[in-house]
């Protein structure tokens, strides 16, 4: 079994094509990562990799503004970057709702 964490970090496609390699080769490979970046789109290759998996399981985090389901990551400040490493002091678990509210006062 190979696992990987974060796997938005990687150069998504080559992971593609290691993870296809090893599935393959008869390997159980699990693989966990953002779908989304802080602007609500796909990472680049994220939708290749989907494609490549027999199972996509899509989990949520919580809601900071209400508590429901969280399935955008918002970033606080006004940093461009697709990768910005950090926390809660840079990134807020939302709902699209408010995920659309906190991106519309930018
Ligand atoms: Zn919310």
């Amino acid at each position: 079994m190979i696992g990987i964490d974060e796997a938005q970090f990687f150069d998504l496609d080559v992971l593609t094509k290691l993870a296809a390699a090893w599935a393959n080769d008869g390997k159980k490979v699990v693989i966990a990562a953002l779908d989304q970046t802080f602007e609500g789109v796909a990472f680049p290759g994220m939708p290749n990799l989907f494609v490549e998996a027999e199972v996509v399981k899509k989990l949520h985090a919580v809601c900071m503004m209400f508590g429901g389901l969280a399935s955008r990551t918002h970033r606080l400040g006004d940093s461009k970057n697709i990768v910005e490493v950090g926390g809660t002091d840079k990134y807020q678990a939302l709902c699209r709702k408010c995920f659309v509210e906190a991106n519309q006062k930018r």
